[in-house]
């Protein structure tokens, strides 16, 4: 801390006029202001305070403080106690831009990444980018939008999987049902009748519609936009409605929601395998 670069004073801003020293100790001229000090300096003596800065920008100068100070313990300690709390988690799609630019301007690559996959929620318009282009250059509007293209790849990658039977636990969805005895054993209109998996044809579909959504981008990059059980349920009520068929009726009503469930998991793990191009 001693070693640390000291803020500029000019001739007329009195503060040369501090003392290096005061009764003998040492006086150390700080960037931070009073109350970050203070909050870094309960971080340090009083580990169990649940007490932290509900304003992004104090939270991200306490960290980034942190951080300068190499207080890595007290680094985690910060970032735990302001995502595990009980209140609103400090950065929200509302505020998921301002929280990467901030992330970004402090070298908080975790923050960066955390704010950006809650971009995900959002449109990318100059709307979206409008409010915030004070603390976002253009680089770090390029870093985000190649992010977000990464992620819708990403999120395509899961959907092509689910539809040709190749997502992990495709097997619990797309198994064919136990022959019973006067009930068809399969579904009237299969993608490729003899193929394994069976694919029924009205799902293929319903899936290539998301897909073609998160292409076009009316759809967002995220496991919460781009599964939706109600539409799942729609498609197949219109296919046993319209094809009369009854194996789809018995098996895949039963099926929907655990499909909507290991689809969700498997983009969110595909997004958090996503990274930020951060230049540091
Ligand atoms: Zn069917």
């Amino acid at each position: 801390m001693f070693t640390l670069p000291q803020p500029f004073s000019s001739p007329n801003s009195g503060l040369t006029q501090i003392a290096d020293e005061k009764k003998g100790l040492p006086i150390v001229h700080m960037a931070e202001n009073s109350k970050i000090l203070s909050s870094l300096l309960m971080a340090v003596y009083s580990p169990a305070i649940t007490s932290m800065p509900s304003c992004l920008e104090d939270a991200f100068e306490l960290l980034n403080a942190a951080q300068k100070f190499g207080m890595d313990d007290t680094t985690s300690l910060i970032r735990i106690l302001l995502s595990h709390n009980d209140r609103t988690p400090l950065i929200t799609p509302d505020n998921a831009v301002r929280a990467y630019g901030l992330a970004k301007f402090h070298s908080l690559a975790i923050e960066a990444l955390l704010a950006a996959r809650c971009t995900l929620h959002l449109p990318c318009s100059l709307e979206f980018y409008a409010p915030n282009l004070r603390i976002l250059d253009g680089a770090s509007i390029y870093e985000l939008a190649c992010y977000r293209a990464r992620c819708r790849d990403a999120v395509l990658g899961c959907i092509e999987a689910a539809r040709s039977g190749k997502l992990p636990s495709a097997d619990k969805w797309l198994a064919p049902a136990p022959n019973v005895d006067g009930q068809s054993s399969t579904c009237k209109s299969l993608k490729e009748p003899g193929a394994t998996p069976e694919v029924p044809t009205w799902w293929d579909q319903h899936l290539e519609r998301l897909a073609e959504g998160v292409k076009e981008g009316t759809r967002h990059p995220s496991a919460k936009t781009v599964v939706n059980l109600v539409a799942l349920q729609a498609a197949l009520d219109k296919h046993v409605e319209d094809e009369s068929c009854e194996y789809c009726r018995r098996v895949y009503v039963r099926r929907e929601e655990k499909f909507c469930t290991m689809l969700e998991d498997e983009i969110n793990d595909a997004i958090q395998k996503v990274q930020l191009d951060l230049p540091w």
